[in-house]
């Protein structure tokens, strides 16, 4: 069965889009079948993908006014399939940020996404939905139609902080619109095992949420910042990289871990 995921952390530049991109491209060369959805106004998971956000004649805009199918919005990105990680992908681009304005008076406001990739879902093995830095409407219509959340985060002193307010969240979207919704698990990104601050901070972690960490740890690696100025995944831009093979280790563990969900 198709499993929806939200890459989502109401803090912004933790490395949501990287692990979106980066996770999307992984599970596309271990051969699973991938809609990277891109929820962010900022468009950077669109761009990290090769796909131009002001050329889009149809993005997730159009998706959720519902004047658009995801069949008919979604593209596909040369540069990824030249580079064996093909995967969908549904755009967005700045006009995404009026939709926050213009769903507040519709009705079924929070799941219109969760309708439209119930068409499409047969398609995908993996749904991945990079999220806006905010618990916002947008972030409410992801949190609505998935299975559960990746959390990436740094080890650094505040990370804990900002997953309280995370995790509320995602408890009331539990209880009151999506029962199927759970943290799948927190993604240490960014990690720079020479810092001492960050050790600390990932042993709490563990031993705060236990095998909710994921075994896999994202080293800080210059090749996957640099990658989104090709337009592509750092799995793509460098395969040799530590950085993307980081990366597509976290593909296989998650391929692992859906089989327990
Ligand atoms: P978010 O989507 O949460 O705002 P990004 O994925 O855009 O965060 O990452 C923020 C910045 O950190 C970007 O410039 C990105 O290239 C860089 N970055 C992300 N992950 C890594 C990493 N593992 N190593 C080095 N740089 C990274
Ligand atoms: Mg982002």
């Amino acid at each position: 069965m198709t499993k929806i995921f939200c890459i989502a952390n109401q803090k912004g530049g933790v490395g949501k889009t990287t692990t979106t991109v980066n996770l999307a491209a992984g599970l596309a060369k271990v051969g699973q079948r991938v809609l990277m959805v891109d929820l962010d106004p900022q468009g950077n998971a669109t761009m990290g993908s090769g796909v131009d956000k002001r050329k889009l004649a149809l993005t997730i805009y159009d998706v959720l006014l519902e004047s658009a199918t995801v069949a008919e919005a979604r593209v596909q990105s040369e540069k990824l399939v030249a580079g064996g990680c093909g995967y969908d992908i549904l755009g967005a681009n700045r006009e995404l940020a009026g939709a926050e304005v213009e769903l507040v008076d519709l009705e079924r406001r929070e799941k219109r996404l969760k309708s439209a990739l119930a068409e499409v879902a047969k398609d995908y093995d993996f749904i991945l939905i990079d999220c806006p830095p905010s618990l916002s409407m947008l972030t409410l219509n992801g949190l609505c139609c998935a299975h559960g959340v990746i959390v990436p985060m740094q080890c650094e002193y505040f990370a804990l902080e900002g997953l309280t307010d995370l995790v509320n969240t995602i408890k009331q979207v539990h209880a009151n619109l999506n029962k199927e919704l759970v943290v799948i698990g927190l993604l240490r990104v960014m990690f720079d095992p020479r810092i001492t601050l960050q050790q600390q901070v990932s042993e709490q972690l563990k031993s705060h949420f236990g095998d909710k960490v994921f075994n896999t740890v994202i080293p800080r690696n210059v090749r996957l910042a640099e990658a989104p100025s090709y337009g592509l995944p750092g799995v793509v831009f460098d395969p040799a990289s530590k950085g993307a093979q980081a990366y597509v280790v976290f593909a296989q563990e998650m391929v692992e871990r859906i089989k327990t969900l």
